[in-house]
């Protein structure tokens, strides 16, 4: 696996591997890595011929009183499990490369960029497209594999690529989850064994939801009320949102059909988690 740490080895190294019209497959991370990023890897490696990721801690997609600095970094470790699995380039930047000074340009997906975690967390999401953007620019893939996991962030990067004609496919992969059902997350290793217990919360009333749903409820306003209470009921657990909407647009959905995008995000201690499932 060749290493780049700059813009230009990478685009070189990217355009090198697509040579002779092979096909190009990109997982962008944030390293911390888990078999959910593993997990977009192969499908990456299954896809395409060519595989690359990066490892980038993005400090735009923070807000100021978010966890940036004490983001897990365990590079050593990241570096081998993606040899391992077969990825041919790694693209690791440090802040200085991505973001030169005096960078004033930024990406916003107006409408979309201020629903779910983008109401919660205020630029998230303009941090998240424009760095996609960037990231996009110096590896051209032909295809690049996001998460399911953070729904929303494949909503946005998908308008993006369509407002701003990216030549390249979005595939949106399955939320791996831990045996109990706890979505995989980076963040994960911030909770103790008891806040690990309580995270459960959040599985459990997306469950419910989807229970009552098959079982014929199709009233937002009473789906959203049973998560709700479900989570209330995990008494150390906060909720930011809980809410039933469109998976393309973000908007609130008051009657709920299939393929309706069920979304939580929630506080263990001072961890944000989220979580969703669509129905
Ligand atoms: P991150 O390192 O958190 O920025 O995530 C990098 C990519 O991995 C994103 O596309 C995430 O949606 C995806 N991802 C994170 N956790 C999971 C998971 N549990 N299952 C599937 N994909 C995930």
């Amino acid at each position: 696996m060749r290493i780049c740490n700059t813009i230009v080895d990478m685009r070189g190294a990217c355009r090198a591997a697509r040579s002779g019209g092979k096909r190009l497959g990109f997982v962008a991370t944030m390293g911390a890595l888990h078999e959910g990023h593993l997990s977009l890897v192969r499908a990456a490696k299954a896809a395409c011929d060519v595989v690359a990721a990066s490892i980038f801690v993005n400090p735009t997609q923070f807000g100021p009183t978010e966890d940036l600095a004490k983001y897990p970094r365990t590079f050593e470790r990241d570096q081998q499990l993606l040899e391992k699995e077969g990825v041919e380039l790694l693209f690791a930047p440090s802040v200085e490369e991505m973001y030169p000074a005096k960078a004033v340009t930024w990406v916003t997906v107006d409408g979309l960029s201020d629903r779910l975690d983008g109401r919660s967390r205020p630029g998230h999401f303009r941090g998240v497209a424009t760095v996609v953007a960037k990231l996009f620019h110096v590896v051209e893939p032909d295809a690049a594999f996001f998460g399911q996991k953070d729904a929303a962030q494949v909503a946005i990067i998908r308008r993006m690529v369509r407002d701003l004609n990216f030549p390249v496919e979005i595939v949106a992969c399955p939320i791996v989850r831990e045996p109990d059902g706890l979505a995989m997350s980076s963040r994960n290793a911030y909770l103790d064994s008891q806040q690990r217990k309580q995270a459960l919360a959040l599985h459990r009333s997306l469950m419910r939801v989807k229970k009552m749903w098959e079982g014929g409820q199709r009233a937002a306003e009473k789906l959203v009320t049973a998560g709700c209470e479900e989570l209330a009921a995990e008494k150390s657990v906060r909720l930011d949102y809980f809410e039933i909407v469109d998976p393309d647009g973000l908007d609130p959905v008051r009657n709920v059909s299939k393929g309706a995008l069920v979304a939580v995000a929630a506080f263990v201690g001072t961890t944000r988690l989220i979580d969703n499932i669509q129905l």
